[in-house]
């Protein structure tokens, strides 16, 4: 359970991670499979869609004609038998009859034998005045099954409406007109071709699209209508469109036809295009979120890490100030109670005070640096000066302390003077001790206690380099470890006592200074930290550095105890 608890958390993020990708993944997935059938699902129903546009003009063509045949052609079996076939008053219920070009109405003898009369549709009170043979033809076409029926005295129960074609510039609505269900003559309408094509066909293709494209989307798409030679007539945009047109002929005129087609799209390219908008918005929003969480989850555990390096910091830097105190409080009380009468004793034990209180003032000035360095008030003042001397004399503060730890430190300095430098001395002092602290802190159980400080020039930047036997740096540290409060705490430094402050000042200060500090290392092989700062331009700061270094003499210079 504990093992569990703690793979959690170090693997916060992959953990958490996993809790969203997982369910979001497993989302993506539900949606391509539900987006591939809405693709499939879209496709028909675009299709049907226009279909059941065509299918409605179709319908609303057929309603007109049956409509008013029906109306019109309702006449009484009175109006045409005997001789009330002449009289011309109250044969149809209606006075007007559109779409029409003759309206007729024929009484048949008992030999089948017909007497017609032809009516203005537009007034259906008057004879019409000159029949052409054609349309006396149609009409004789037309009602010859129902000459035969009166012939042969056939029963016809309910009369209906129904179309003659055997012209086709002239098509018959025709009715019969019974007497007691007995065939006793005939009534029609000869229908108009130029009516249908100018009127009855563009008012119907323009009503069905208000009807089945309502809200404007009718923009979408181009219905044409052909005649009889399948030449387009009307159209209801002048838009190119989509080449994948659906056709259908017309009830009545069956010559003639109507077609639609997609303005922008053919349902298919809508449907894998809707797919392909919505699989990419669901897949861009879910990156989005992955990596808002991604970076959430990083600050979280980041901080957790941070709190956690806080934590181990205050139990650190109490054990640091407790350790040089309690010397310092030691030898003290020996030199107070005055056991120690040997001159050289009391000055071994005068140098340790010493040592352990500048080992105090170093931690507090990084304490003090570090929140100055937070809080944004970390001031610096920049003097020119050369290296080799700040480095020189920061090498001689710590002559006691190595001494005492048995380290030794070689000072190589440059083979020709170097360019001026503009840093803050005391700023750059602090930034060697720490490095220098490190190296003999990290080296304690080295079989060569030897430290080797380097000043030198390398692409126009002036290098302090500190090398130690020490333990070494794993490389997957190696960037960590100028973290604030990050200390490594495997291998063979778990047992050194700091703050985990150190690198991150040098960094700090190194980088005010507008130069870069890098690390080369390998685990037991020891380390070398590389301080880099630009020189100051100029001839003259060259000039002025041609001094011989810390009084003129070697440019060796070894500190050796
Ligand atoms: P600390 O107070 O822990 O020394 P630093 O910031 O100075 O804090 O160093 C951070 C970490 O880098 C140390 O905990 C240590 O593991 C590693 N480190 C620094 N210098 C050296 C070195 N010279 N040799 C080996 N490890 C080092």
């Amino acid at each position: 359970m504990s093992k569990l608890r703690s793979f959690f958390k170090r693997h916060v993020l992959l953990v958490g991670l996993a809790a969203v990708v997982v369910p979001l993944l497993s989302i993506i997935g539900l949606q391509y499979w539900s987006l591939r059938k809405l693709e499939k699902t879209s496709i028909v129903a675009g299709t049907v869609g226009m279909k059941n546009y065509l299918g409605g003009v179709s319908s609303e063509v057929k309603m007109f004609y049956k409509s008013n045949a029906e109306q019109a052609l309702a006449v009484p079996a009175y109006s045409v038998e005997g001789d009330n076939l002449c009289d011309l008053k109250d044969h149809f219920p209606v006075c007007k009859v559109e779409g029409a070009k003759l309206v007729f109405l024929a009484g048949f003898d008992e030999q089948g034998e017909a007497q017609t009369l032809f009516f203005n549709p537009q007034d259906l009170s008057a004879h019409a005045s000159e029949v052409p043979p054609a349309e006396v033809r149609a009409v004789q076409f037309a009602t010859a099954p129902l000459r035969m029926a009166r012939k042969e005295n056939v029963a016809m129960p309910q009369p209906m409406v129904w179309m003659e074609d055997h012209d086709p510039d002239n098509f018959v609505l025709i009715k019969a007109v019974t007497d007691d269900q007995k065939v006793v003559g005939a009534t029609g309408m000869i229908l108009d071709p130029a009516y249908f094509r100018e009127v009855v066909l563009p008012t119907k293709i323009k009503e069905s699209l208000a009807k089945y494209f309502p809200d404007g989307t009718d923009e979408n798409v181009i219905v044409t209508a052909y005649d009889e030679q399948d030449n387009p007539i009307l159209s209801s945009q002048s838009a190119k469109g989509q080449h994948d047109e659906i056709k259908t002929s017309l009830p009545y005129f069956y010559n003639y036809k109507v077609g639609i087609r997609s303005r922008h799209m053919t349902p298919e390219q809508w449907a894998h295009w809707n797919f392909n908008y919505s699989l990419s918005l669901s897949l861009l929003m879910t990156a989005v979120l992955i990596g808002g969480i991604v970076l959430a989850l990083r600050t979280a555990s980041r901080e957790m890490r941070l709190s956690q390096m806080k934590a181990d910091f205050v139990s650190n830097v109490s054990h640091e100030l407790r350790t040089p105190l309690a010397s310092i409080r030691v030898f003290g009380e020996f030199m107070k109670l005055g056991r120690v009468g040997d001159r050289a004793k009391i000055r071994e034990y005068g140098e340790h005070i010493e040592t352990e209180s500048r080992r105090l003032t170093q931690l507090i000035n990084n304490i003090l640096d570090f929140s100055k360095i937070e809080s944004g008030r970390k001031t610096y003042e920049f003097e020119r000066v050369r290296l080799e001397d700040v480095v020189a004399e920061t090498l001689k503060t710590c002559e006691v302390r190595l001494k005492q730890s048995g380290f030794s430190i070689v000072f190589q300095s440059p083979t020709r003077p170097l360019p001026a430098a503009v840093v803050d001395r005391e700023a750059v002092a602090q930034a060697l001790l720490n490095l220098l602290d490190n190296a003999v802190k990290y080296s304690e159980r080295a079989e060569k206690k030897e430290v080797l400080v380097r000043v030198g020039e390398r692409d126009g930047c002036l290098q302090i380099s500190v090398t130690d036997h020490g333990v070494g740096i794993a490389p997957a540290e190696q960037k960590k470890i100028f973290e604030k409060f990050y200390r490594v705490s495997t291998g063979l430094v778990h047992d050194v006592k700091g703050s985990g402050l150190g690198l991150s000042l040098v960094k700090h200060i190194v980088e005010a200074h507008r130069g870069s500090v890098t690390v080369e290392s390998a685990p037991g092989h020891g380390s070398t930290f590389t301080i880099s700062l630009p020189a100051a331009d100029g001839v003259a700061d060259r000039a002025e550095t041609q001094k011989p270094l810390l009084g003129g003499d070697a440019s060796d210079l070894a500190f050796k105890h």
